[in-house]
This record gives structure tokens, sequence and C-alpha cells, in this order.
């Protein structure tokens, strides 16, 4: 019944309602229907972020061992993706998010951050937190993510901290029918 409303409404690519229905129904009443239906999967695309590969790897684990509603994996070469990841010579920055499977936010991440001092794998986690729906949170303390350069060069922390990831378990909290409202602002990570 749900797949067929998915289908139908064309809200999601049908690769990924297929996929979350093919689990599904391969571990049958393992767990409760709302766990079964409540993973989103994004897809990001790092092919034209050279030289970034080891943060966003290190970002997107970060991620993805902090929070279960949502998951990232890096796109088929050439495939789609939700998140695109392109390296610039400016200042980070990325569409505000939740990005939603089917749709597609730009993750910008500038080498002008890096030259300045800061961290690449807390940049590039910071980021992806905007992708995910998380807006800046400056000024702030090293221990929130989303405090992002107001924290300064010595921050190194690339995990979120209990409040983002809570925000982020909430806004994939009903998976792909989730109601939070995909923000669309670009927020530029200039100090
Ligand atoms: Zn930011």
């Amino acid at each position: 019944m749900p797949l067929v409303t998915w289908i139908k409404a064309g809200t999601s690519a049908t690769a990924l309602v297929l996929a979350t229905a093919g689990a599904a129904s391969a571990a049958p009443s393992v767990e409760p229907p709302s766990a079964q239906a409540a993973v989103v999967t994004l897809r990001y695309d790092d092919s034209r972020a050279a030289g970034w590969e080891a943060a966003i790897a290190a970002g997107v684990a970060s991620w993805n061992a902090n929070v279960t509603n949502v998951r990232l994996v890096e796109a088929a070469p050439g495939g789609a993706a939700e998140i695109v990841i392109v390296a610039t010579t400016g200042w980070p920055q990325a569409t505000l998010g939740p990005v939603r499977p089917g749709r597609q936010v730009r993750v910008e991440l500038g080498s002008q951050a890096v030259n300045q001092g800061y961290n690449k794998t807390r940049i590039a986690a910071h980021e992806l937190g905007h992708s995910l729906g998380l807006p800046d949170t400056k000024p702030g303390p090293c221990s929130q993510l989303m405090s992002g350069s107001s924290a300064g060069t010595a921050c190194t922390n690339a995990v979120p901290n209990a409040t983002e990831r809570s925000r982020v378990q909430s806004n994939y909290a009903n998976g792909v029918t989730s109601s939070v409202v995909t923000d669309g602002r670009t927020l530029v990570d200039a100090p």
C-alpha cells in the first residue's frame, strides 16, 4: 500500500522506493514497521572534490555513526546523487536542506578556509550538516559541529552533538514521507 502510493505520487526516485521495498520484504516482521520504513538513503557525488576525499569520507562516517534515520552513501560513478560536492578556491558553502531522495543540494568545499587553518574534516562534516537541514549556530563552542568557523582554527571536532543529532533524526524521522520542508537557502561559511 505505501509503495503504490509513493510511486503514484512521484515524490522520490523509483530505485530508492524499490530498494526500500526490497529491504522491507526481505526481512519481514523482524523489526517494527516504523523502524523498517525510517531509513532514508542519500547519495553523494564527490567526483569533483579532488583533495577532499579523505575529509569527506571521515565526515560521512561521522554522520553515519551518529544518526540512524538517514544514511549517506557514495553515488555510483556518473550516477545520480542528492548531494553534489565540489572543491572550490572560495569559502565553504552549502544549500540548506534537509534534502530529499531524488532532489539535489550542493556543497562547496573551499580551500580558502583550509588556507586560514580550519580543519578539513570538520568543514566537510559541517557542510554535510547543512545538507541534512542544520543551520549555522554561530557563535558557538567547538562541541557544536554547526558552530563552524566561530569555534576557531584549533577546533577539529567533526562529531554532531546531541542536539544536532536529534534535529537531523527529526528531519528524517518519517523516511521519504517526512513533512519537514527543504529550506533551499545557500549558506556561506566565511568567518
Ligand atoms: Zn555553515
